[in-house]
């Protein structure tokens, strides 16, 4: 329904928290600045922001918000199960940090690979059996990450079979398993449209530019609606839904957050700006509890592609001082070595077998990044180096293809020797994802800390705590059923 006034206008106030506002007949709570006309700093819970009339611009079954990863596939099955599915987006289009990922889907287990690469099959059960040795069995983790694997698999054959996602064959890689779409690493725009369009033609309608602030809720506490910021058109607009799901993604651009959850991280920068934990203070903001915050994350470099690159090519990484620091074809050890050794950035150098490898298309789009060099001196004095610094590394490297056995560092991936010309590549470490978020139960719904569901709320991918685009689409269809089921309980 749209354009519905409600009759009277209504008293409100900011709470900062849970907290519902006394003798109103509803209430905002969320995560910004309370979305009044009198733009408080959100604050003082007892600011009273005056008269702000609430009126519902839009009147659905379910609401998402966010249209990344999670986001897409939570739609998609909110509206496949018949509901009547909005999906907000803050950003201009849709995609989230899985668009811009290296899109890597490391997915062994996915029951595709037996059409798309037969003979590289590895059982689904085995991976669902292997989360008892990472959860007890029988605690909430336990079925949350075995139902995850399972709705892995299911998202993979949708994306396959129903939206037809075009994927690049295998290339040999130290990671067995990986997906990459057509075209290979980084080649998520595309690949993510095409999975919007889909879910669009299922009936969800999408409406960007759109951020969510704060709940509605009504006086017994329940909530109503979402208020959120128009940014094209700045202006609030209200929203009213029976379900909502949060897929805002995680944290690691909210430094606040970081500071309070990963404060050995906080001085490392951020790749990703959109990952303000939003979704995750709306939660908490209507009683939702927080499960596996601060868990262990890696870091990644501030140039993805070249990175995961060095998992399917012949590379050396480097330190400033010449050494090399890890295994490289095992990426994230590079920005987590680098750290851990005293230093802010690192080399990596490859030559041909990455630059018109498997992923040529997205290492293309880094020339600018890139110096190039016929022979080691050539190069070093493109990246401004010693010569006899940037020898230290070929050397290291080099005796190792030579014995064929890594001692230092492990690497039995592509022991070759590289060729000129020569490519290198500055990196520096970045956090990138977090780890927790919301706790929900196995349909995606949200949980306070006594362990009841929060009505009508429901969480996926990073903002309810997945840390990678498989089980972020896998949490999504999870929380769209989840919340389909809900709809339908209530009518
Ligand atoms: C550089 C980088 C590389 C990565 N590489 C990989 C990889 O190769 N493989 C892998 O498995 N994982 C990778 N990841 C992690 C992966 O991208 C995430 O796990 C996944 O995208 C999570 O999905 P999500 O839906 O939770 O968040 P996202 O995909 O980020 O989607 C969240 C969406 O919500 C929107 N949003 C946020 N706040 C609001 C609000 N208030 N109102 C409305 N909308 C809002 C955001 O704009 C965004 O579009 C990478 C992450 C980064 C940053």
């Amino acid at each position: 329904m749209m354009g519905k006034n409600i009759e009277r206008r209504q008293f409100l106030r900011i709470a900062a928290g849970a907290a519902i506002a006394t003798g109103a007949s509803a209430a905002l709570v969320g995560c910004g600045t309370g979305g009044g006309k009198g733009g408080s700093s959100g604050s003082d819970s007892e600011q009273v922001l005056g008269w702000t009339e609430i009126n519902f611009e839009h009147d659905v079954d379910v609401c998402v918000v966010g249209a990344g990863g999670s986001g897409l596939p939570a739609a998609y099955n909110a509206a496949t199960a018949g509901c009547n599915t909005l999906c907000i987006e803050k950003q201009s289009t849709y995609g989230g940090d899985a668009a811009n990922s290296a899109n890597t889907w490391w997915v062994p287990y996915a029951s595709v690979t037996a059409d798309l690469r037969p003979g590289e099959e590895s059982p689904l059960q085995d991976q669902i059996d292997s989360v008892d040795k990472s959860y007890e069995p029988g605690t909430e983790l336990n079925a949350l990450n075995k139902k995850w694997y399972e709705y892995v698999d299911k998202w993979m054959s949708i994306l396959t079979y129903d939206m037809n996602a075009q994927w690049q064959e295998s290339v040999p890689c130290v990671y067995k398993g990986c997906y990459w779409p057509e075209g290979g690493i980084g080649q998520g725009q595309k690949f993510w449209a095409n999975v919007q369009q889909h879910v669009e033609s299922a009936g969800v309608k999408f409406v960007y530019n759109m951020k969510a602030d704060t709940f509605i809720v009504n006086a017994e506490g329940n909530v109503v609606g979402l208020r959120c910021y128009d940014t094209a058109n700045e202006r609030w607009v209200d929203i009213k839904s029976k379900a909502f799901i949060l897929a805002t993604g995680g944290f690691a651009a909210n430094q606040d957050m970081v500071a309070e959850y990963y404060p050995e991280l906080v001085t490392v920068g951020c790749v990703t700006t959109e990952a303000m934990g939003e979704g995750i203070q709306l939660g908490q903001s209507v009683g939702g509890s927080l499960l596996g915050m601060s868990g262990e994350v890696n870091c990644n470099p501030h140039l993805e592609c070249i990175h995961v690159s060095q998992s399917i090519g012949r590379s050396i990484s480097i330190l400033p001082n010449g050494h090399r620091f890890h295994n490289e074809s095992r990426v994230h050890m590079g920005p987590t070595n680098c750290i851990a050794a005293g230093f802010w950035e690192w080399w990596v150098i490859f030559d041909d077998d990455i630059l018109n490898g498997p992923s040529a298309l997205n290492v293309e789009k880094t020339e600018q990044y890139r110096v190039t060099g016929n022979t080691v001196e050539e190069l070093a004095a493109a990246m401004n180096m010693p010569a006899s610094v940037v020898q230290i590394g070929f050397d290291e490297y080099n005796a190792v293809c030579d014995a064929g056995v890594d001692e230092a560092f492990g690497r039995t991936f592509k022991l070759e020797k590289l060729e000129p010309p020569y490519y290198a590549m500055k990196l520096s470490p970045r956090r990138y994802k977090t780890a927790g978020g919301l706790r929900v139960d196995v349909s995606g719904q949200v949980l306070n800390e006594s362990g009841d569901p929060v009505a009508g709320i429901f969480a996926c991918g990073c903002t309810g705590g997945t840390t990678d685009i498989p089980p972020a689409g896998a949490s999504g269809l999870i929380a769209g059923e989840g919340a389909a089921a809900y709809v339908k309980s209530l009518s």
